[in-house]
């Protein structure tokens, strides 16, 4: 039996994260979100996706240069993963303005490690991703054949903070994803949560180019706003994804208030929580216990 659903958006909510690659902005991000975000081992949240039937895909954390805080390493996010093959899937985290170490640490992430994906956040890692000085680094994720996720839309980290700790929300506007896209064709991109308040300039570029996706992480589905749940139905079904954003909104919560909105056929919900996400990660239509390439 296939699992109920993929969580494309999921963090670690470890001490190496929270404590580490977050500390400063846990506090604000916590207020943000109007939840507590305890520190837990990731055998209590393999217990939780077990129970709910899901495969999460652990996003690793870079933003050292910008932040200079330590990363969330890929080794610990591709430890979880071994030891949970079935439950996990693991994206790497990358610093772009590392160079060819970034570029090596990619190859590495996937190639040595088994991870499947790379996360960017923009803001946080205070960079525009149509910058060409990232392009070699596109060229080597392209050619690893993974997609890359980044943060769009607002941040809920540096939300309530003069001059928002710092983050610009510049850098997490979508349509510099956009360029990107248009330069690598071959490249899966999706755009990390409902991309608030550019979230039409985000439909725009997905009903524009096939390689852009959007999950639809870190609100719950009762607050995306209406049209994008409108072209998620209909014109779009095939490229919007399920996202949690654990720790920060569970599963259960996203699942249970999706659940309760109208208007989505069956079919449509099997895509958004399962079908599209299995097709950018080529998992196997089978079952949960070959989630390795
Ligand atoms: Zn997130």
């Amino acid at each position: 039996m296939k699992p109920k659903a993929i969580d494309m958006h999921v963090h670690l909510p470890t001490a190496s994260f929270l404590e580490g690659s977050l500390k400063p902005y846990r506090a604000l991000a916590e207020q943000f979100f109007r939840t507590a975000v305890p520190c837990r081992e990731m055998d209590e949240v393999a217990k939780l996706y077990d129970e709910l039937d899901l495969v999460g895909v652990l996003l690793g954390w870079d933003a050292e240069t910008a932040t200079g805080l330590p990363p969330l390493k890929n080794d610990e996010v591709a430890a979880v993963v071994r030891k949970y093959p079935a439950r996990f899937i693991g994206f790497a985290g990358v610093d772009p303005w590392k160079g060819k170490r970034a570029i090596e640490e990619i190859e590495r992430a996937v190639v040595e490690l088994g991870l499947r994906g790379a996360k960017f956040h923009p803001g946080l890692q205070d960079f525009r991703p149509d910058d060409t000085r990232f392009y070699p680094l596109y060229e080597k994720i392209t050619e690893l054949g993974i997609p890359a996720i980044f943060h769009t839309g607002t941040n809920g980290i540096g939300a309530g903070a003069p001059g928002g700790m710092g983050i610009k929300l510049d850098r997490t506007r979508p349509i510099y994803l956009d360029t990107v896209a248009a330069d690598f064709p071959e490249l899966t991109i999706i755009g990390a949560h409902p991309a608030w308040p550019w979230h039409e300039e985000m439909l725009a570029i997905i009903s524009h180019k096939t390689n852009v996706f959007m999950d639809l992480s870190g609100w719950s589905p009762k607050y995306i706003p209406r049209v994008v749940m409108d072209e998620a139905r209909t014109r779009l079904q095939d490229r919007i994804l399920f996202g949690s954003d654990y720790p920060f909104i569970t599963p259960q919560r996203w699942l249970g208030d999706f659940d309760g909105l109208d208007g989505f056929s069956n079919e449509v919900r099997e895509k958004i929580l399962w079908g599209n996400a299995a097709r950018i990660l080529r998992l196997d239509p089978a079952p949960a216990s070959s989630t390795r390439r």
